[in-house]
């Protein structure tokens, strides 16, 4: 009869730890989630797939360096990235050389475990750059050149193409930014457009690609500068929700109003990281705003 008693029980704890787990894996792999992190005047995205593969793009950093010490990679991004359970970045994503992009990527690569990275190799040369060249060949991580016509493959059918920038490279004034590697990551009918530092010819590029670029969620291009192209990009990405990664008080004026009057005008909820802090937005959420404005799933 002991022996009965005891079995029964130890099937019902049984019972419940997998119910438990079930709850825990569900949520961790319900959804495609993407986090643009509170980097400042500055871009760093998190992409989490269903599959437990991550894609980290860009990493923060601080125009003109000379912070007294401070790094953004190591004081918010590596923590932030442990604090999501992040344990090794699949992908690593450096869209285009500027430092409020690349500034916080050589204390990540030195914290977490990158298996590769892509780069667009703009030509082009500055201190960070170099450190983080430096650092990505001390850990033996390989380098891709990034273009038009690649997919990422993240698990589960979802993937991330390429879509900036072609070969050759735009000829423009602002080389960088217009050259800068755009994502588009898709799961089924959802999909989100990270479109980094595009100027005018980039945005203008993308623009004509229609419905190519139509995507349910826009990590807004360059800060929300008053780009000549936002009417055509805007128009033709039709995000749902938009998120603008700026820093408080940045000496560009960004986001400018007429960025944020176009995305108002085709109805897209606009967060900013200036203001909202992280945003995080898991895309099969019903709720379909981001998770930490979400009522009752607060992170604060
Ligand atoms: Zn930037």
């Amino acid at each position: 009869m002991h022996i009965r008693r005891e079995r029964i029980l130890l099937l019902l704890l049984l019972a419940l730890t997998l119910a438990v787990w079930g709850t825990v894996w569900h949520d961790a792999a319900g959804s495609l989630t993407v986090t643009v992190l509170d980097v400042g005047q500055g871009d760093c995205i998190l992409v989490q797939a269903p599959s437990g593969r991550t894609m980290l793009v860009d990493g923060g950093g601080t125009s003109g360096k000379s912070t007294r010490g401070y790094d953004v990679g190591r004081e918010v991004v590596t923590p932030a990235l442990l604090a999501r359970g992040v344990r090794k970045i699949d992908v690593l994503v450096i869209t285009h050389p500027d430092e409020d992009h690349i500034g916080g990527l050589p204390a990540v690569v030195e914290a977490v475990p990158v298996k590769m990275a892509l780069d667009p190799m703009i030509p082009g040369d500055s201190d960070t750059y170099d450190d983080l060249r430096a650092a990505l060949r001390e850990k033996k991580i390989p380098v891709y050149r990034a273009r038009e016509g690649q997919r990422i493959n993240l698990g589960d059918g979802i993937y991330a193409d390429v879509l900036n920038p072609p070969e050759p490279l735009l000829d423009t004034d602002s080389m960088d930014n217009d050259n800068s590697v755009v994502l588009k990551v898709v799961d089924g009918d959802l999909s989100v457009l990270l479109a980094a530092d595009v100027d005018e010819a980039g945005a203008a590029r993308l623009a004509a690609m229609g419905d190519r670029i139509r995507s349910t969620f826009l990590k807004v291009p360059h800060h929300g500068s008053a780009n000549p192209a936002r009417t055509p990009f805007v128009k033709a990405v039709q995000p749902v929700v938009a998120v603008i990664s700026v820093g408080a008080r940045n000496p560009f004026g960004h986001p400018t109003a007429e960025m944020l009057r176009e995305l108002k005008g085709v109805g897209a909820k606009v967060f900013r990281t200036d203001e909202d802090g992280a945003v995080t937005i898991r895309l099969r959420d019903t709720c379909g705003v981001p998770e930490n404005l979400c009522p009752g799933r607060g992170e604060g």
